[in-house]
């Protein structure tokens, strides 16, 4: 109550872009990407299942072309048999017959990510329980150059690791989570961005922020700064990279084949004493485990259970994965609530 009031209060402050010298801070590249996070998150399910289709087949193709025909017949065969269980109006669970596990894959990823979020989620409510802290959505933004992707990942590592040496970051942030998101301008030069879910300690102005930043990077200081209020949606939120690390549609053979070389590149990870608090949790009642318990409710559910959110009888129905955009369709022109409540 007094944490999302305090966040409140400091909500406006926080978003401001704040200028710095000479060099005003270019914060449009980064409110864009606002509006186009929330455009996605707009989609339906069945024009989400559709894109993971098509990015799906682009891979492979791509994977194809380099000659990794092994690689592509994973994609080709990962979910492409699903066994979902409804009721006609829901989806209650999807069980795919294989799953390729490779990184870049959407089906995969989106597992992946929600697996992330079932393990972390309750450490961070239980964080939250035992220090009085704010959680944060911090984007740090660090200069193009031409690089490869391995350099620009290290190179933006690197500096969040000299950043948290630094007293003033001591002073107000107790740990968090860090996730990479990779992306290309115009030039074909890396720009990678860290998320970060911090917990705050105290508030400060971001403008001091901006100053530690370019202190450790010599030469960025553009970064946003916004208070999280729902943790859940601020995990996802910064989950998702993990899942999605960059824009696979514009992604071409030289790209994949970079990719490949990144075997053991590290996209997601925790610090600070959130990162000690992580490894001796046990979660408690009241640490709040609510979405690790939904999903493994899902997981207990078979064929003949009632569904979860309208307790008609679920069935189990075969498809393949081309036929399940189609299904979402389905259930998206059918009436809400017709059958629900029954
Ligand atoms: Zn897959
Ligand atoms: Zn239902």
């Amino acid at each position: 109550m007094n944490q999302l009031s305090l966040a409140n209060g400091f909500n406006s402050a926080d978003i401001q872009p704040v200028k710095l010298g000479s060099k005003p801070p270019s914060p449009a590249y980064l409110d864009k990407r606002v509006t186009k996070s929330q455009r996605e998150n707009k989609r339906t399910r069945s024009q989400r299942a559709r894109e993971r289709l098509a990015t799906k087949e682009h891979l492979a193709r791509l994977a194809v072309g380099l000659g990794e025909v092994e690689l592509a017949e994973k994609i080709d065969r990962c979910h492409s048999r699903l066994s979902v269980l409804t009721c006609g109006r829901h989806i209650a669970r999807i069980i795919p017959n294989f799953t390729c596990e490779f990184r870049l894959c959407p089906d995969c990823g989106r597992r992946r990510s929600r697996r992330l979020q079932n393990k972390y989620l309750p450490m961070m409510n239980g964080f939250m329980l035992h220090n009085k802290v704010t959680p944060v959505h911090l984007v740090l933004t660090q200069t193009h150059r031409k690089e490869s992707r391995k350099q620009s990942a290290k190179r933006i590592r690197d500096a969040f690791t000299k950043l948290q040496r630094r007293e003033f970051w001591k002073k107000h942030f107790k740990g968090g989570t860090w996730s990479l998101e990779f992306a290309k301008d115009k030039n074909g030069f890396h720009h990678t961005h860290l998320h970060i879910v911090g917990f705050r300690r105290t508030f400060f102005a971001v403008e001091l922020l901006r100053g530690e930043w370019l202190a450790v990077t010599g030469d960025s200081h553009v970064l946003n700064l916004k208070p999280i209020l729902d943790l859940a949606a601020g995990l996802r939120e910064v989950v998702k990279y993990v899942s999605k690390p960059l824009d696979i549609r514009r992604f071409g053979a030289a790209d994949l084949k970079e990719f490949l070389g990144l075997k053991n590149m590290r996209m997601f990870g925790t610090f600070g004493e959130f990162r000690d608090f992580c490894k001796d949790f046990e979660p408690s009642d009241n640490d709040g485990a609510a979405v690790g318990e939904l999903e493994s409710l899902a997981r207990d559910l078979v064929e003949g259970c009632a569904c979860p959110q309208c307790n008609q009888p679920l069935f189990d129905l075969r498809m393949s994965a081309k036929e399940l955009p189609q299904f979402y369709e389905q259930m998206e022109s059918s009436p809400p609530g017709e059958v629900r409540g029954s």
